[in-house]
């Protein structure tokens, strides 16, 4: 069993098993926890995985990963993928034109590619945690809130379940259907507050409490351990490895690739979490040429991988219609650091962006950098069209993944013949305003109005079930706090 390792290097806390670094994600110097080896994919191993189902995939890569996983566990938390829309297959490849696919993540119960991981992650924390208290974290952007809500709710845990989560949202900073999906949760072990601030805050709060002494000993003194379900947390981004494997061994069977060509994955990007799990793909092996992250116009993740310097100093997080990617603080960049660069300049990197708002990789670095990532990003406008123009070729987008469409565009021109795989990250029903104006309605819609008018434009969408019953529930949770007090609003709903 492989030993987890520590971003910014060893301090205070020691190198952990997997199991531990789920439990307990915040590792020294404010670091994360992240893989200290990886396996090697060799050809002959991929070509057996081309016959693997999804689960068998997973469970195979789990195992060379080493991470200590029983078989029956991961069985077990594998499980929740039946209730997807495919029970054989959560995930679907679907084909856009000669050379791009569209691999369909969204197709679990809060219809975005969070539940691929948050699924199976719910389950594995529950048993981890060998019926102890604990209370976890997650700072959303939109997706990551209803799939940790929806994993962790009472019912689906049974009633012994002894986790409690409080969920952190941007007050202003989501869709509708995406507030709904959390407001309307209701389970005596699920808390959730709207927040005055955005995205960076909240997870900033997030990531200050995990480090809070008398928040983690008020904590104590009720026999309640503290964990976090965002990204941060190594558990997740294990599960968003497999996708990545998964769709180019299926191009390979399929006969689209030859067993010699490169395939180059496009991924709508804010945390860095799902391209992440990309990037451990292409190390272990996987042909993928260039990992492509797609921005909207919060576009510090393009400015970093094409200029080396991430700098935060000028940076006004601006709305857009891609809210799940307003995002400037992006966390797993850093584990992208720690992969190529080693601790201490990663902890010196981390320093820097703290201390003054920013840090510069020299031209060999940014070089090694580039060996893997691409970058593009796409306005509201320019998203808005490439939603119009897919629809009429037959596709239907969310506003996410038509970001990822804009990268697409701009860089099959330069790569002639090669194949591209564009994770989809949303079901278009979780923006369905944004969507319909794209395709003509008047502005100003309600989300219940502009689903009706995708729906009638579009005979062959059904509407989820799940996404029907947010507009049907009781809103049970209605507080709003000021970041300042987001602390005490939690100690006083455990009291
Ligand atoms: C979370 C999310 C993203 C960004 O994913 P990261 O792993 O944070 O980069 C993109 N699109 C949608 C719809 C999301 O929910």
């Amino acid at each position: 069993m492989i030993k987890m390792t520590q971003t910014r290097g060893k301090g205070d806390k020691d190198n952990v098993c997997f199991a531990d670094a789920v439990l307990n994600p915040s590792a020294s110097f404010g670091g994360l926890y992240t893989f200290s080896t990886l396996p090697h994919l060799t050809p002959h191993i991929l070509r057996e995985f081309e016959n693997l189902t999804y689960k068998e995939l997973c469970k195979r890569v789990f195992e060379l990963l080493d991470l200590g996983l029983s078989e029956e566990l991961l069985e077990f938390a594998l499980h929740t993928y039946d209730a997807f829309d495919d029970e054989r297959t959560p995930v679907n490849l679907a084909r856009y034109d000669e050379n791009l696919f569209v691999l369909e993540l969204y197709h679990g119960p809060t219809r975005a590619f969070k539940d691929m991981a948050l699924q199976p992650f719910g389950r594995i924390v529950q048993t981890l945690a060998h019926g102890k208290d604990y209370l976890i974290l997650v700072a959303t952007s939109g997706d990551t809130g209803p799939a940790t809500l929806e994993s962790f709710a009472q019912e689906k845990l049974g009633k012994d379940c002894s986790i409690k989560v409080v969920c952190l949202y941007p007050k202003d900073g989501t869709s509708d259907v995406q507030r709904l999906q959390m407001v309307t949760q209701d389970s005596t072990n699920l808390k959730v507050l709207g927040i005055r601030g955005n995205f960076d805050d909240a997870q900033h709060t997030l990531k200050s409490l995990l480090q809070d002494s008398e928040f983690v000993g008020f904590l104590q003194s009720k026999g309640i351990e503290l964990s976090a379900a965002n990204s941060v947390n190594i558990g997740r981004v294990a599960f968003q490895i497999i996708y990545h494997i998964w769709a180019y061994c299926q191009l390979c069977k399929n006969g689209v690739l030859t067993r010699t060509e490169s395939l180059n994955i496009i991924v709508p990007s804010g945390n860095f979490g799902n391209i992440l799990g990309g990037f451990y793909a292409k190390k272990m092996g996987v042909p993928i040429g260039k990992l492509i992250s797609a921005s909207n116009a919060n576009n510090i993740l393009y400015d970093f991988l094409t200029t080396g310097v991430y700098d935060i100093r000028h940076r006004q997080l601006l709305k857009t219609s891609s809210p799940a990617m307003d995002i400037i603080k992006s966390s797993n960049v850093e584990r992208v650091l720690f992969e190529l660069f080693g601790a201490q300049r990663t902890k010196e990197c981390m320093r820097s962006l703290q201390d003054k708002g920013m840090y510069a990789l020299d031209s060999v670095e940014l070089g090694a950098v580039q060996e893997y990532f691409a970058a593009s990003f796409c306005n509201d406008m320019q998203c808005r069209e490439l939603i119009a123009k897919s629809f009429a070729k037959g596709y239907l987008l969310d506003p996410h993944t038509a970001c990822g469409i804009k990268a697409y565009e701009d860089f099959v021109k330069l790569e002639g013949g090669e194949k591209f795989v564009l994770c989809s990250t949303a079901e278009w029903s979780k923006f369905a305003p944004n969507v319909a104006e794209a395709l003509g309605a008047r502005n100003g819609l309600e989300d219940r109005e502009a689903i009706e008018f995708v729906l009638s434009l579009d005979k062959k969408q059904k509407l989820s079930p799940h996404i029907a019953e947010v507009f049907e529930k009781p809103i049970v949770h209605n507080e709003v706090v000021d970041i300042a007090k987001v602390k005490n609003a939690i100690m006083q709903w455990l009291k």
